[in-house]
């Protein structure tokens, strides 16, 4: 069941409505010359961005569909970005990886499972070759950090992570983003931040975002780990937060606020946080099994629909994104 309004408590409701307001409408105020992917919670071992936005070049990014919808993590990368065109023992064919050659073997194994490389056996010997050139796809690499309370001690206490952001070398551009409150962006958040980081003012209800300050361009270092990031961000997307939480309940429900569709408990009556979504929440009640063949559009039940229906809106969104090369 999808309600169509709901509040907006939580970080995460929050976290949620600016993904989807990027998926909309990055990049703000401007018409949108680029193929993009939000992502939501991607980053590294040192850092994951609430909000991640990865500009793509759209005949890259066309062109990175050839390897399929699922991240291709840095091993695999690395087989995929130097698989040759025509034939060649995979120990001829790929750089020293740094590392022992069997981890690549597994690698070239694991590419070859998911049709991002061709292999064939000669004697004891694997072989490869490209599927086709991996596409140089990402253009820009933007983060968002959502406060949705943003007042001066939060924003003090934001500071250091910000100014991470902005010297990381993997990012074009660092945002803030903050609940609308009509007012002018306070001098207070301009004296805790970096002036490299931009601040958007973002109305949950409606699903729109003024920018209250510009960012500045940033320059970045890290090619390779840049990719990284960006396979992650384009496996994962935004929508996935469903698979952490339980829409197997019964009082799970998705809300409809800010033109996107957040998770609700009818139980509790809000959105509730993705944490507290957990088989050892002590309202969780599984589904009654009657519910599953009540003629539901989907085999499975409303649990099963919910994860359909997230699934449909990314698929149509990653179409849409697919036809700007046209
Ligand atoms: S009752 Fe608990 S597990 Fe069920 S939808 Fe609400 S928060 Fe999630």
């Amino acid at each position: 069941m999808t309600r169509t309004a709901g509040s907006v408590d939580t970080e995460f409701t929050f976290e949620l409505i600016t993904c989807r307001w990027a998926e909309r409408t990055w990049p703000p105020g401007e018409a949108r010359a680029t193929a993009t992917v939000v992502a939501r919670q991607v980053g590294t071992r040192d850092r994951r961005w609430d909000t991640l936005i990865v500009e793509a070049d759209p005949a890259g990014f066309a062109a990175r569909e050839r390897f399929g919808p699922d991240e291709l993590d840095s091993d695999l990368l690395h087989v995929v970005r130097h698989a040759p065109a025509e034939w060649a023992w995979y120990r001829d064919a790929l750089p020293d990886p740094g590392y022992p050659w069997r981890y690549v073997r597994e690698a070239v194994h694991r590419a070859a499972a998911r049709d991002a490389v061709e292999t064939r056996r000669r004697g004891n010997r694997i072989e490869l070759r490209r599927i086709a050139p991996y596409p140089d796809w990402i253009s820009r690499v933007v983060a968002i950090e959502n406060k949705p309370d943003l007042d001066a001690s939060a924003a003090r206490a934001l500071a250091d992570q910000i100014a991470y952001d902005v010297d990381c070398g993997l990012l074009d551009e660092v945002w803030v983003a903050t609940r609308a409150t009509g007012d002018a962006v306070p001098p207070a958040l301009l004296e805790a931040f970096p002036v490299e980081a931009g601040i958007l003012a973002v109305d949950p209800h409606a699903g729109e975002a003024d920018v209250l300050w510009h960012p500045a361009a940033l320059s970045t270092t890290d090619d390779a780990r840049r990719r990284v990031i960006a396979e992650r961000a384009y496996g994962r997307g935004w929508r996935s937060y469903v698979d952490t939480m339980r829409p197997d309940c019964r009082h799970f429900e998705l809300a409809e606020v800010g033109e996107a569709f957040v998770p609700y408990c009818a139980a509790k009556a809000r959105c509730q946080t993705g944490v507290e979504c957990s088989g050892s929440c002590p309202a969780f009640e599984p589904e009654p099994p009657g519910w599953r063949t009540r003629g539901w559009p989907i085999e499975g039940g409303p649990g099963k629909g919910v994860r359909f229906l997230l699934d449909r809106r990314r698929d149509r969104v990653r179409s849409r994104e697919r036809r700007r090369e046209s």
